[in-house]
């Protein structure tokens, strides 16, 4: 469940279509698949395999067309800034299973990307994760890092 704000309104809540999106953010319904597949976003998918976005989603999606088009950033460079994330120490992950994750030894996809067998990810839906959740807006990777590294 997401954070509900004083409207009651739950940013993280799936609500729309990614026909909406694409016309709200000015992109084709291809590029969102695009994304999603290379695992930027991760919508969430009903039975029916349609594809909602929450508020959040769209935000993460701002962030991700900015430093597209503005900064001219690529998707691999994008990846690379997500896997960065430290989350690790967000999750607080064991000694063992450090050594044996690839999101913790690799730099070139989001630790989401990855399928975590055995460790403390592995029963964890990765779209309703903190780490995930919590790094939608650009500056926030950065943020992480420093509230992380804060004791060293
Ligand atoms: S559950 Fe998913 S998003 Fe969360 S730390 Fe593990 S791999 Fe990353």
């Amino acid at each position: 469940m997401g954070i509900v704000n004083k409207n009651n309104f739950d940013p993280d809540a799936p609500l729309y279509g990614i026909g909406v999106v694409a016309e709200m953010l000015e992109v084709s319904v291809h590029l969102l698949r695009l994304y999603e597949s290379e695992g930027l976003v991760i919508p969430f998918k009903k039975d029916s395999k349609h594809r909602l976005y929450s508020q959040n989603d769209i935000i993460k999606l701002e962030c991700i067309r900015d430093s597209i088009t503005n900064k001219k950033f690529s998707i691999a460079s994008i990846k690379t800034l997500y896997s960065m994330i430290p989350c690790w120490s967000i999750k607080r992950c064991s000694g063992s299973d450090r050594e044996n994750c690839e999101a913790y030894t690799g730099s070139t996809n989001p630790c989401w990307m990855y399928k975590h067998k055995s460790n403390v990810c592995e029963a964890q839906e990765c779209r309703t994760c903190e780490v995930y959740k919590s790094h939608n807006r650009c500056d926030a990777i950065k943020e992480s890092i420093k509230m992380n590294t804060r004791q060293l």
